[in-house]
């Protein structure tokens, strides 16, 4: 038997599906890819959505990267309360860098497992196995990643496992989508892509129109199913290059072994995962320790002096500001402006697989995302929501 009341988790209150949700998080999607696939006349189902169900711009959580969104999507919480603030982060008692893709640094529950746990059918499907147990956490249900996908998968996707940088990765994730939804008719579905399309192309182009007409059809079959669809992104993309193609990089450790002595300070770029091909561990964020000896205070005068940073803030001043677990964060927080990365040194980062100029992510730049339903909204929403409101609007708020 369902339970029908509504369930509360991590503080917010959800009601019980009517009928099946999917919630789709398009890795990288920044709003103008919908704008222009539509313009271009590759997103029919997109357009309907717009124009007969709600669309709005809202924000991701800051850093703009993809495990700390996706967590903050399936737990409705900031990073500050589910912990996960990056892909990797120094464990400053242990004195080591390690990998956040541990469930066990995942300090809440999901969503996705209290609605299972109360009765409900679940199923999660990620692009990259990187996510797949963090969402998986305690759920009982399907989750399976398309990067390790069993022979179960692979029937229900109808295709085979493609490369793990390839457009067909997220395609795989929405073809299962639909498998499973024509099987077991979930109460609730989970599906998160990957950004290897964002990352080469940007929005209008033929590659990124292309991967837009191909989410468009998937969609307009789980909609078609009678499924409530609600689209979110875990973050934008922006381009991050100068007038010669050049990534515009900021060194940060070499900028601070200049300062205050070869390797005094250590720089920690969350976005480092063991998928660098696409952005080479380049993003819009990062964060350093400094030595105690070393007062943050005139470190940051002269980081906010610099040209490209958008932001170089205490770690008080930017947890506070970007709700963020201040345990896990350096002494300072950075951020660099819309067309510049921060790196560590230059020579800790290989290039070399960077077969297109970079696009990339994890500043305020890239914070507005798309929140689209095929259905309209009861009540005006909040003008700016955020991405970790869609389970909410989308149980709480919809016509039916
Ligand atoms: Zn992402």
């Amino acid at each position: 038997m369902n339970e029908q009341r509504p369930l509360t988790v991590n503080g917010r209150s959800y009601r019980w599906p009517q009928r099946p949700l999917v919630v789709i998080c398009v890795d990288g999607c920044e709003y103008d890819y919908v704008s222009r696939a539509v313009a271009a006349g590759a997103a029919p189902f997109f357009e309907r959505m717009i124009r007969q169900g709600t669309a709005l711009v809202g924000d991701c959580v800051i850093p703009s990267f993809t495990n700390p969104n996706n967590m903050s999507i399936v737990t409705g919480v900031p990073p500050s309360v589910h912990g996960i603030c990056g892909n990797y982060f120094y464990d400053r008692d242990a004195g080591v860098e390690v990998m956040m893709n541990d469930p066990k640094y995942l300090r809440v529950g999901t969503i996705l497992a209290a609605f299972a746990g109360a009765g409900a059918r679940v199923a999660a499907i990620t692009a990259k196995d990187k996510l797949r147990r963090l969402l998986g956490k305690d759920l009982n249900g399907t989750c399976f990643s398309a990067e390790s996908a069993d022979a179960v998968a692979v029937e229900l996707a109808g295709m085979p496992v493609p490369s793990v940088y390839s457009a067909e990765l997220s395609q795989f994730v929405m073809a299962a989508g639909v498998g499973v939804l024509q099987r077991s008719k979930p109460d609730l579905m989970y599906l998160s892509t990957t950004d290897y399309v964002q990352h080469k192309a940007p929005p209008g182009s033929e590659a990124a129109n292309a991967f837009y007409r191909m989410l468009d059809g998937y969609l307009a079959r789980l909609d078609a199913l009678g499924a409530v669809v609600a689209l979110t992104a875990d973050h934008g993309m922006n381009d991050k290059f100068g007038a010669g193609g050049a990534p515009n990089v900021i060194y940060l450790q070499d900028v601070l072994d200049a300062w205050l002595g070869a390797a005094a300070a250590r720089v920690i770029l969350p976005i480092t995962d063991p998928y660098v091909v696409h952005h080479g561990s380049l993003g819009s964020f990062a964060t350093a320790y400094l030595p105690a000896t070393v007062d943050p205070g005139p470190v940051l005068a002269r980081l906010r002096e610099m040209q490209g940073i958008e932001l170089a803030l205490s770690r008080e001043e930017g947890c506070s500001r970007f709700e963020l677990p201040p345990e896990r964060l350096g002494d300072v927080i950075i951020v660099a402006s819309k067309h510049v990365v921060l790196g560590t040194s230059r020579e800790r980062h290989d290039l070399s697989g960077l077969d297109a100029p970079l696009r990339s992510h994890g500043g305020v730049s890239e914070q507005g995302v798309p929140l689209i339903f095929n259905r309209r909204t009861r009540a005006p929403l909040a003008p700016r929501p955020r991405n970790f409101d869609v389970f909410e609007i989308a149980l709480n708020r919809l016509e039916t």
